[in-house]
C-alpha cells in the first residue's frame, strides 16, 4: 500500500498557510481520537495517518523536502511492512504534538517542540535602588553595590547533594515528567506534567549537603559593580542579568533589577536632557548689563547679560545640559533670568525712585521688548 498525498489527507490546498494546516489537522484529530472511536482500527489509521500528515507540513524545512521529493524526501517511504505505523510516528510522539495544536493547554508548555523538557529552576530577580548625582548621570558611572541574596552554596557547588551522590527518581524514572490521562471534551487526553516527586529533575539527592541542608544555595553578600549608562533619569530601570538570587539546585540566577532615583541639584532643575537654572539680577545690572557666573553640572560658565535685558528672558547655553541615554544628543543650559526686586530701600534710594518713575524711559512698553509667557515657553522647547 503506498502513501496517500500529506495535502490530500488533510484536505487542503498546495500552497495552504500554517494557520489553515493546524486547524485541518486538529479538525480530524478530534473526528478520529482513539478515545471517541475506540477498537476502529480505521480510525486509529487515520488518526496516525493526519499526525504524520501534520508532522511534516507543519514544518517548514520537512514541507519544502516533501513538495520537491515526495514522501522519499522526508524519510519513512514507503519501506517496511507497509501502512502509516511503518511511518514512524507512535502515539507518545503524536499526543506530544498537542502542545502546539491544542494551545499548549495540555502542560506541554508550548516551548517550541520540545516536549516534557525539565523544569530549570530560576532564581527571582532582586530589586535595588541606586541614588545618583547629577554629575554622575551627566558622566555615567559604576556603583559598586552590597547585595545580601541566595548564592549557590559553595560546599555543594549548588547542586545540594552531598558528595554529589543521587538516586534516580522512581516516580519518573529519571525523565523528569510524568504522563496522565486527563479528561477533556475530547475525551481522555494525554498530558505530560513535571514530576512532584523530583520536581523535574529526574534524580533525588542521597545525602543532603550539611551546609545548605540542600537547597544548593544559602543566604550570603555579594559586591555588585553596575555600570549605569549616562543620561539615565529617575524611575529608570536597569536590568543586570543573572546577578539577582541564585537557584535551587543549581538553576538560573534571577536578575539583579536597579532602580534609579535621582538626587536632587540644588540650582540645577532637570527638564528632560535639559536642565534649567533661574539666574536672579539686579535691576541696575539688567538696565546696564554684565557678566555672571552660572553653575554647570561640572564647574561654571561665565555669561553676558546684556543691557536692556527683560525679565524672563531665557539664555540658552548649547550642549550643557544631560546626555540622552540612547542617542549622542545633549541637551542645553536653559538660564532663565528673574530681575530682583528690592523689598526695603533707604530714603535716598527713595528719592531716586521716584525721580526715575518720571522718566519716559522707565515706562513699561511690553509690546515692544517684552516676551510673553508663551513666547518664553517656546523658547524652552523649540
Ligand atoms: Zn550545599
Ligand atoms: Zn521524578
Amino acid at each position: 500500500m503506498s502513501k496517500r498525498d500529506y495535502y490530500e489527507i488533510l484536505g487542503i490546498a498546495k500552497n495552504a498557510s500554517e494557520e489553515e494546516i493546524k486547524k485541518a489537522y486538529r479538525k480530524l484529530a478530534i473526528k478520529y481520537h482513539p478515545d471517541k472511536n475506540p477498537n476502529d482500527k480505521t480510525a486509529e489509521d487515520k488518526f496516525k495517518e493526519a499526525a504524520e500528515a501534520y508532522e511534516v507540513l507543519s514544518n517548514a524545512d520537512k514541507r519544502q523536502r516533501y513538495n520537491q521529493f515526495g514522501h522519499a524526501g522526508v524519510g519513512g517511504a514507503a519501506s517496511g511492512g507497509g501502512g502509516f505505523n511503518g511511518g514512524g510516528m507512535n502515539m507518545d510522539d503524536i499526543f506530544s504534538q498537542f502542545g502546539d495544536i491544542f494551545g499548549g493547554s495540555f502542560g506541554f508548555g508550548g516551548g517550541g517542540g520540545s516536549r516534557g523538557g525539565r523544569r530549570v529552576n530560576r532564581g527571582s530577580n532582586l530589586r535595588v535602588k541606586v541614588k545618583l548625582n547629577l554629575s554622575e548621570i551627566a558622566n555615567g558611572v559604576e556603583k559598586k553595590i552590597k547585595v545580601n541574596k541566595q548564592v549557590s552554596c559553595g560546599t555543594c557547588n549548588g547542586s545540594g547533594a552531598k558528595n554529589n551522590n543521587y538516586d534516580t527518581c522512581r516516580m519518573c524514572n529519571g525523565s523528569g515528567v510524568v504522563t496522565k490521562i486527563q479528561q477533556t471534551m475530547l475525551g481522555a487526553m494525554q498530558t505530560q506534567t513535571t514530576c512532584a516527586s523530583c520536581q523535574g529533575e529526574g534524580k533525588l539527592i542521597k545525602d543532603k549537603c550539611n551546609t545548605c541542608h540542600g537547597e544548593g544555595v544559602v543566604r550570603g553578600e555579594e559586591t555588585i559593580s553596575i555600570n549605569i549608562p549616562a543620561g539615565v533619569a529617575d524611575g529608570m530601570q536597569l536590568n543586570v542579568s543573572g546577578k539577582g538570587n541564585a537557584a535551587i539546585r543549581g538553576g538560573i540566577n534571577g536578575d539583579l533589577i536597579v532602580l534609579i532615583e535621582e538626587e536632587e541639584h540644588p540650582e540645577l532643575k532637570r527638564e528632560g536632557q535639559h536642565l534649567v537654572y533661574n539666574l536672579h539680577i539686579s535691576i541696575p545690572d539688567a538696565i546696564l548689563g554684565t557678566s555672571v557666573d552660572v553653575p554647570l553640572v561640572e564647574g561654571k560658565a561665565k555669561i553676558k547679560i546684556d543691557p536692556g535685558t527683560q525679565s524672563g528672558k531665557v539664555l540658552r547655553l548649547k550642549g550643557k545640559g544631560l546626555p540622552d541615554v540612547n542617542s549622542y544628543y545633549k541637551g542645553d543650559l536653559m538660564v532663565e533670568i528673574s530681575l530682583f526686586t528690592p523689598t526695603a530701600v533707604n530714603p535716598e534710594e527713595k528719592k531716586m525712585m521716584e525721580q526715575l518713575k518720571e522718566s519716559k524711559n522707565f515706562k513699561p512698553n511690553p509690546s515692544k521688548n517684552q516676551k510673553s509667557f508663551f513666547e518664553r515657553m517656546k523658547d524652552y522647547f523649540e
